[in-house]
């Protein structure tokens, strides 16, 4: 079988970019998410949550994959260093879109770095951005096949939020089922059920996240 795949060749290009962002972040003593869900998932909803919680703790910086600017215009006008990611179109970030954006941010000033990858569970669970950690949103909504179905982004989740939980109620989600998709594609995965709009399940994420920042901010001195 000597008919090697061009996209191999791509992916290989990418992780050694990826590589050398993690390097910068790395440099600058940043902890980088990269964010994932489907459109309409709570990508959004979960990094403003993220804001109003530690945004007196930490200096926070947020990347944005998309097409246009509106998600990035109420952190800007809180103060928050933005910066758009103009993907034209494109089903995922790269690690060279990523790496392109650098320069519009100071990265030294930043204790943590959000990127929003763009809306889709396929396509960005191949492309390494040099992120620290995966932070995969799932929603209840979307339905409780979710694992089984997109397993490439599930198996390489850090971290896994179930959002919209206060629909539950209202739709047949099954959490067993999908926990146990889940749980075979990525044992052990830290996994929070959480609704952005009451505010449910909120609070252990976000000490979660907390941990792995101060364990990034020590590792600084
Ligand atoms: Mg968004």
């Amino acid at each position: 079988m000597p008919n090697i795949p061009v996209v191999e060749t791509i992916l290989n290009v990418n992780d050694q970019l990826a590589e050398k962002n993690r390097a910068i972040f790395d440099r600058a003593g940043l902890l980088a998410l990269n964010v994932m869900a489907s459109p309409g998932g709570g990508k959004t909803s979960v990094i403003a949550r993220i804001i109003d919680t530690l945004r007196d703790e930490v200096r926070i910086g947020v990347m944005d994959g998309d097409i246009v600017a509106l998600d990035l215009e109420s952190f800007a006008a809180q103060g928050i260093p933005v910066s758009l990611i103009n993907t034209g179109g494109n089903c995922h970030l790269d690690a060279n879109m990523v790496h392109s954006a650098l320069p519009t941010m100071d990265l030294d000033a930043l204790d943590l770095l959000i990127i929003e990858n763009v809306g889709n569970l396929i396509c960005p669970a191949a492309f390494k951005l040099g992120s620290h950690l995966n932070v995969v949103i799932a929603s209840v909504p979307e339905g409780s096949d979710k694992p089984y179905k997109y397993p490439a982004m599930f198996r390489g989740a850090d971290v896994l939020l179930l959002n919209k939980m206060d629909l539950a109620a209202y739709m047949d989600f099954d959490v067993d089922y999908f926990r146990h998709g889940v749980e075979v594609l990525n044992p052990g995965v830290a996994f929070f059920p959480v609704s952005c709009r009451t505010g449910e399940g909120l609070d252990a994420w976000h000490a979660w996240l907390r941990a792995r920042l101060a364990e990034k901010i020590q590792a600084r001195a």
